[in-house]
């Protein structure tokens, strides 16, 4: 046995610094940390998955192409299926665009946002250059035009409704930022349903731009992993040589399929998220020393009078979990996800309790 054996001493330098994505898991907890929608998967979808589902298709590899779930998400955003391509969840899809135009460049990201985007970076040796939103968590569009505009900059990357800030830019101010840059601009969209803008018209007049859509948050698929972009034909066919042959599963595919032909269930739960989003953002507004931020996505970020820590800890011990955001970006912020009534009434009431119990 090679005792003097460290693999550590083989990765490169950047990837030393970086620790192994870890979700707290609690599972008695109401959960509220992770934007999931909080419905659970209509049965009679369900139950049409699983009669289309043959055991054939397990023994056999998916469709590489994923043709039919393309052609129903080309009739869902009206994109031709030939400027769509899916992925095993968006997270994938970040990961190839990096790869395929990130590696070895520059990279812009508009922090506070998703922090994936930098993991990703990382991994494919891209190098990120920050342009921080401005103190209302809109885009800081004069700076990050400039330095999109730059030579080195490759990838330009805007979460819209922006997570966690909940964030709308309206698509007019990204087609300035498009016309202006000769980088891709990744507009990811993942909480679109929720009453955002997209920027799909904007595809026609702009090749550089990616839309990055999920099944992940509207349509509950979180647990099968499926993500799609849509962009101009150059772009996806040099994403093509990047992409895993069988990256999506044929059980994710047929499932991804078969929401978009059951469309109408799923708008009937983004309705009633929409309406315990009002709620919930009027219920924490009106706790004393809580500050929420308008938000277009299903959840909603505060700032509390107490450090975040304590709000955190206290309402997992109360049995309720959400995120901590606190950092140089969020003074004391959190972030809950909207749940079902039930889950936002006891999320307010928990919360109010910790509040109270301050000394
Ligand atoms: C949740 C999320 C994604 C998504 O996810 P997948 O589950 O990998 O499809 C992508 N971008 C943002 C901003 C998200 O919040």
């Amino acid at each position: 046995m090679n005792t003097f054996f460290d693999a550590s001493s083989l990765v490169r330098g950047e990837l030393k610094t970086l620790a192994p994505y870890d979700a707290p898991y609690f599972p008695e907890a109401v959960k509220l940390d992770a934007n999931e929608n909080p419905y659970g998967f209509p049965p009679g979808v369900l139950r049409k998955i699983f009669s289309e589902i043959g055991s054939r298709d397990f023994a056999r590899y998916p469709d590489p192409r994923a043709e039919r779930l393309r052609e129903s998400l080309a009739d869902y955003t009206g994109v031709a299926p030939e400027n769509i391509m899916v992925g095993n969840g968006s997270d994938e899809l970040i990961l190839n665009i990096m790869l395929t135009f990130g590696a070895g460049a520059e990279y812009v990201v508009t922090p506070p946002t998703f922090s994936m985007y930098g993991v990703y970076g990382l991994v494919a040796s891209a190098s990120r250059v920050e342009v921080p939103r401005l103190a209302d968590f809109s885009v800081d569009m004069e700076s990050l035009k400039r330095v999109a505009g730059s030579r080195g900059v490759k990838v330009v990357i805007i979460c819209n409704p922006n997570n966690p800030t909940g964030t709308a830019t309206p698509p007019d101010e990204i087609e300035g930022l498009l016309a202006g840059t000769n980088a891709v601009v990744v507009v990811d969209e993942a909480y679109v349903e929720f009453g955002g803008e997209t920027c799909i018209p904007l595809l026609a007049r702009h090749p550089n731009l990616i839309v990055l859509r999920t099944f992940s948050k509207a349509f509950g698929l979180a647990g099968l992993r499926v993500g799609y972009l849509l962009a101009g034909r150059s772009v996806v066919r040099e994403l093509l040589k990047v992409k895993q042959p069988y990256n999506l599963n044929a059980f994710s595919q047929t499932a991804a399929r078969v929401v978009m032909e059951n469309l109408p269930l799923f708008r009937e739960r983004i309705e009633k998220i929409l309406a315990e989003r009002e709620r919930l953002f009027s219920g924490l507004s009106g706790l004393p020393g809580v500050e929420a931020f308008p938000t277009r996505a299903n959840f909603i970020l505060f700032r509390t009078a107490l450090p975040a820590k304590q709000v955190y800890g206290g309402l997992l011990e109360r049995g309720v979990l959400i995120r901590n955001l606190d950092g140089p970006m969020l003074r004391r912020c959190l972030r809950v996800t909207v749940g079902t009534a039930g889950e936002n009434g006891l999320f307010l009431e928990r919360l109010r309790g910790v509040l109270a119990d301050r000394n």
